[in-house]
Formats: structure tokens, sequence, C-alpha cells
């Protein structure tokens, strides 16, 4: 199933022109590998990126009616299908994406559940009042950020086209513009501000099923719920620092408490461009691991389409040799097609021979100008070629793959007498390229036309698109980026003013950010790894309230809570906690960490001790302490199973020295759970095991 189909892009207000601020593409940059990438080399191509992250909020209903947000359905009730059809902008112009989507002929299935979605979602009925609830969570998202808030949310209306919203519109209302929240990161030497752009609040979309041929079917019950978009400036200059800063955010928005975890439930888009290039977005990046590679890829390909762009000027193509095919199929009606059945009917190519055989058009393009540029790399193990056949496979949706074949591919398909002879009949030269594409008749038009298209806008630069984030790391065509155009104000909305004293409200009960937290993390004595975790972790609230007395203490506090709340959280409740509401209240804890301050109990007991009271929360704390205070008999009884152990390990062998003393290690603090310092156990140990274990183990 996928979940990559959330509605993004700004609201509108675009950045200062889509392109890189640089014009000048550093085209004889010798290219890396990812791993021996510096910050030198980021900056010498021009690198520049940005955030877009969608987030679910934690509200009871969606957006605009009132239906459960959150439910997750794979019951169906109803089926809709439904066809998109592109409508003049005020402007009386199309935008480029509706266009690109009409071209598709895409039919479109929803499947709806009763219990999840109304007639509100499939546009029978007009909007219910904005829910309260997602508008709080976002006026409060927007403070953490320092935004300047809307005085009145302003509906808009963000064209969809491509089917994941059954009204061919998402509604999304700016709630907080231009702020900045600290990016401090000091692994990378990072100390400064990460300017946010603007927060708007937004319906999701439906969550897509299948997508195949002409038909894409989507399920209704994600549709409609509450979405925030924080978009930040292009200002992450490094994939590393573009990790960094989608962490940041990720963490501003848990710092709510309010917003949904788990799949799905956080998206992000980068943006992202080199010198001489423009605005890419890439979409559906599942998880932060993946941003940095992703986006080293993309800048890679632009400076390589760059590249391509280069050498065909040097060649003397122009944009006038590749015109627009007129109405009509492209065979017929352009010089650069013509219809190909006839000499490759005896072709031993079998994906050629098979869609002649079931009666497909096969068409042959050619590219004046283009020869071997097609198997020019533009990303790892793909080439220019691929530019093409994912316009292709996007917008003509072909049935079968493959669907196309090239004269730069070297070997296998299409054979070279064939060529030549295909070549003779479209008058190319050696310096062209010929493309061939197969298809039921109307396909193989669109198709024959998208190459056509794509290689033009070759001859422009970087073609303004949004792309979709593959597995290993490359990006694949998904659509052509929306102009401006696409917002119009929401009729059916009126302006709805945000009253002080709600203002007022949220401020009362504004959560501490994440990096204020850190900091006073980092001054209690935790490291920074620590303190990290801790700033965000939903039993923040539980730490402070424990209020371990010294560093020592707040360390062992800090890691004890890290690796045993979860763990019982998931005992409980099988999942991972995601707000204070699910770990523990600090009055059970609390005799524990004062137990630890006195040295009541010893370092090594605590997470004993708390193990025993998330278990069985009823026992007196004090019948807890008394397992794991230190006894009388503990010394005595120490060098008895001390020296069990080591005469077990030196039977042992073949194993390292390190191998056993880690093995004889937990053998004797188990048995003590805490009540024996763990520097005095390895002592008595070493002493015992070192001769034997050494020349037994390793030299043998
Ligand atoms: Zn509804």
């Amino acid at each position: 199933m996928v979940e990559d189909n959330n509605p993004t892009k700004d609201m509108g207000v675009r950045p200062p022109g889509d392109h890189n601020p640089r014009t000048d593409p550093t085209l004889d940059f010798n290219d890396k590998p990812f791993r021996e990438m510096t910050p030198e080399d980021y900056e010498a191509i021009g690198f520049m990126a940005g955030l877009e992250v969608h987030q679910q909020l934690d509200t009871a209903s969606k957006l605009f009616c009132r239906c459960p947000a959150g439910r997750r359905v794979t019951k169906v009730d109803a089926e809709v299908l439904r066809h998109m059809r592109p409508t003049l902008s005020e402007l009386g112009e199309y935008d480029g994406t509706a266009l690109m989507e009409f071209k598709t002929r895409k039919e479109i299935v929803y499947l709806l559940e009763r219990g999840t979605v109304c007639t509100y979602e499939m546009d029978d009925t007009p909007p219910f009042e904005i829910d309260d609830e997602a508008v709080r969570i976002a006026i409060e998202m927007s403070e953490l950020c320092n935004l300047n808030l809307v005085s009145e949310l302003h509906v808009m209306r963000k064209q969809y086209l491509d089917g994941s919203i059954p009204t061919g519109f998402q509604r999304t209302a700016m709630v907080g513009l231009t702020g900045s929240i600290p990016f401090d990161v000091p692994e990378l030497g990072v100390s400064r501000d990460l300017t946010i752009r603007q927060l708007s609040l937004e319906e999701d979309s439906c969550r897509e099923v299948s997508d195949v041929g002409h038909r894409i079917t989507f399920r209704t019950d994600r549709l409609g719920m509450p979405l925030t978009e924080m978009v930040t400036e292009p200002e992450l200059m490094t994939p590393q620092e573009l990790r960094a800063g989608a962490g940041v955010l990720a963490h501003l928005a848990r710092a709510t408490g309010k917003v949904r975890r788990g799949p799905g439930a956080a998206r992000q888009d980068v943006n992202v461009s080199v010198a001489g290039g423009r605005r890419v977005e890439i979409k559906g990046v599942h998880h932060h691991r993946h941003l940095p590679f992703l986006v080293h890829t993309e800048a890679f390909r632009q400076l390589n389409l760059l590249r391509v762009k280069a050498e065909l000027e040097k060649r003397g193509v122009s944009a006038d040799l590749l015109p627009d095919p007129p109405s009509g199929l492209p065979w017929e009606t352009s010089g650069l097609a013509m219809e190909a059945d006839t000499i490759l009917s005896s072709s031993d190519y079998h994906p050629v021979r098979q869609a002649i055989a079931q009666g497909d058009a096969v068409c042959a393009v050619r590219l004046p100008g283009f020869a071997g540029l097609l198997e020019h790399p533009t990303q790892p193990g793909l080439t220019f070629a691929h530019e093409l056949s994912e316009r292709v496979r996007v917008i003509a949706c072909p049935m079968h793959s493959p669907f196309m074949i090239h004269s730069d591919a070297v070997d296998g398909g299409i054979a070279q007498s064939h060529w030549r002879e295909l070549a003779a009949g479209l008058g190319a030269e050696s310096g062209d390229a010929i493309v061939v594409v197969w298809a039921p008749e109307d396909d193989a038009a669109t198709a024959a036309r998208e190459v056509l298209n794509r290689a033009r806008e070759t001859l422009e630069g970087i073609p303004a698109e949004t792309r979709q984030a593959h597995s290993n790391g490359t990006t694949g065509f998904e659509r052509i980026l929306p102009g401006p155009d696409r917002m119009y104000p929401d009729t059916d909305t009126p302006p709805l003013p945000i009253p002080d004293s709600t203002v007022a409200e949220v401020r009362a009960q504004l959560g501490e950010t994440p990096w204020s937290r850190k900091a006073r993390y980092l001054a209690a004595g935790l490291d920074q790894r620590a303190a990290d975790a801790l700033s965000v972790a939903p039993w923040a609230d539980l730490f402070d309230e424990l209020s371990p007395a010294d560093g020592e203490v707040a360390k062992r506090v800090a890691t004890t809570l890290e690796k045993r709340v979860p763990f019982h959280a998931r005992q409980r409740t099988g999942r991972k906690p995601s707000t204070s509401r699910d770990v523990p209240g600090a009055a059970t804890l609390e005799p524990l960490v004062r137990a630890l301050e006195t040295g009541e109990i010893l370092p090594g007991a605590l997470a004993w001790a708390v193990d025993r009271v998330l278990e069985d929360p009823k026992k007196p704390a004090d019948a807890v302490l008394a397992e794991y205070r230190p006894r009388g008999e503990d010394q005595e009884r120490l060098g008895e199973v001390v020296a069990d152990v080591a005469s077990r390990a030196s039977r042992m062998e073949g194993r390292s020295r390190d191998t056993l003393m880690r093995w004889a290690m937990g053998e004797v603090l188990r048995e003590f759970r805490g009540r024996v310092s763990p520097v005095e156990v390895a002592e008595r140990l070493g002493s015992l095991l070192a001769p034997d274990a050494s020349t037994g183990g390793d030299e043998r």
C-alpha cells in the first residue's frame, strides 16, 4: 500500500524565484561518491535544500467535518468512480500540473467506509466549521516556531487533480508566517537559526491503494484529517544539515504532545537545487536516515542534466529543432516521428514483437543532436534515457514494461540493421538519437509527445518537477511542479478571526521547546546524546518531576528511564509510549531516586528496582528497596560466586579474554541484582581470570 500521496506544496507564496541564486553550474566538478563529499564540495556545486514537514494532528475529528480522525479501515461499503478535468484559472490559463493529470486520462476509484467518511469529503455537502482543537494545536506549533500569527484564518483551495482529493482541491489555511528556531548541531559545527517560512493547517489526502495503467484507487479514511505543513527556507547547505533540520522539526511537533505518531503520521518533502538548477521537490521520504543520500543524488542528477544541456548547446541543438507535434498522431503530423511497425515486424526483440502482435502502435522519434547523450549518467545506475522513460511511464501510463528503447543502448534490443532503417526513414544523421516507444495507439501518441517535450526541456535546464523517492536512493518523475495559480479563495468558508483569548489560552499552557529543555539537561550534567534524547522523550516531564540531585544521579536516571520506560510500555500496550500519558507517574519512582541519592542503593540497582516497581506498582517502595539494598552477607557470598563463575569460565576454551570477562560479569551481577559494585566485581574476576583465559583463549 502506498502512503506517499500527501498533498503538499507551498501556499502560493513562492520562494524568491524557484531558481538557485547561483546561475553558473559547476560543470567541471570532479564527481565523488557520497561518503567522500565534504561541506566544501557541496558549497562548490551550490547545493541548497529546504523542508516541508506534514504532521497529522491528534484530534478527535477531521478538519472540516465531524468524521473521526485517525481511524484506519479496510472495509468497503461503497465505491465511487470519478474523472478529473482541468478548469481555467482566474487568469484564463491551465495549470501545467492540471494539464498533465488530464493527459493521463485516469479513472479514479474511491473506496468508502461508512464510519470514516461523509458527504463532505465527497463534495456533496459544504464544509462544517473548522475543528477548534486543530486550530489550537497549529497556533501552539506556530508559537514554538516564533511565527507571526495571522489575525484571521482565510481558507484557500489548493488544486489537486491527481485524484488524491475527490473535490480536486485541498482546503488549507495559513496560521503563522516567518519565524525561526535555534538550529544547533554540534557534530556538524552548526549553530545558527533556521528560518521557518510558514505554517499552515490543511486536510490530509486519500491513501493510495493501487495505480495500474489508467486506473487509480484510493481509500478515504485518512482524507480530511488535520495536518500542519511547516515550510523552511532553503537554508540547509549539506545533506547532513538537511537530516538534522528534519530531526529538529519532528521534535518540535512532538513537543506539543498533540500530534500523531507511527507510520505515515509525519511525512517530509524536500526541495533541492544546485547552481544553475532549480527547486525540485522530492516526496515520500519515509525516514530521516534516507534524506542525505536522496538529496545528494538529486544534486548530481541536476548537475548531470546541466552537463547534457551544455553539450547540446555545444552541438548547436536548439529548442526550435524539437517542435511540439501538431495535434493528431505524432507519426502522421510530425517530421520527428514515424510509425515503426513495418520495419520492426521482423525484429527479434521480444517486447516489440509482442506489442505488434497485440495490435499496439510502435513509434520511432528522432532527437536531433542527442546521439550518445541518452547514456549519460544521471543517478546511480540510471542514465538520461530514464528521464524520458519516466515521463512516458507517468503520463502515457503504458500497461506493459518495457515500453521504450533507444539507439544509444549498447546491447540487446533492436538489431543495428533495423536502427539503420529507422534512421533512414526519419532522415536521422549520425549525431541524432532515436527513441522507439510502443503502447496502444492513444498511449503511444502521448508517449511520443512526452519524449519530445522532455527532450526539449533539457535545453531549458532542470524541469520543474516533483519526484518520488525510491528505496535505493534514486528518484523518479512524479508530476510537473504546480504553478502559483493553483491557489484560490474558498468561497464556502468565511474568514475566521482568531480571538486574542484563544491565543492567550494557548500561550498560557505552551510546552517548553525541545531546545530549552536540552540546554537545561546539559546544565544538569547529561551528555549531548542523552540530553538530545531526553528533551524530546515522553518521559521528560517524569524526569523533571523526579529532579535528580546531582549530575551522576541525573545520568543514571536518564539512561534508566530511556531503557526501561519504553520496555514496560510495550509490555503493557504493545507499542512505544508516545505522550506523557503513556508513562508512569513520578510518585512510584521517586523513592527509588531518593534512595540512590542517599547511597541507600548502588547505581546499578536502579534499573532493577525500576523494573520491579513498574511490574508491580502496588508493592510498597520500601519493600522493593529492601530487595536491592546491599546486605551484610553480600560480600561473603560475592567471594563464593566469583570463584564459582571463574572456575566455570576457565573451562570455556577458545574464547577471547574480553568475551569471557563480559560473560562472567553478567553471571555475577545477575546474581546480586545491583547490590554489588561492578567495579569491584571486575577487579575480583580480573585477578582470577587473567592468566588462564588469555593464554588458553587467544593463542590456540
Ligand atoms: Zn466527513
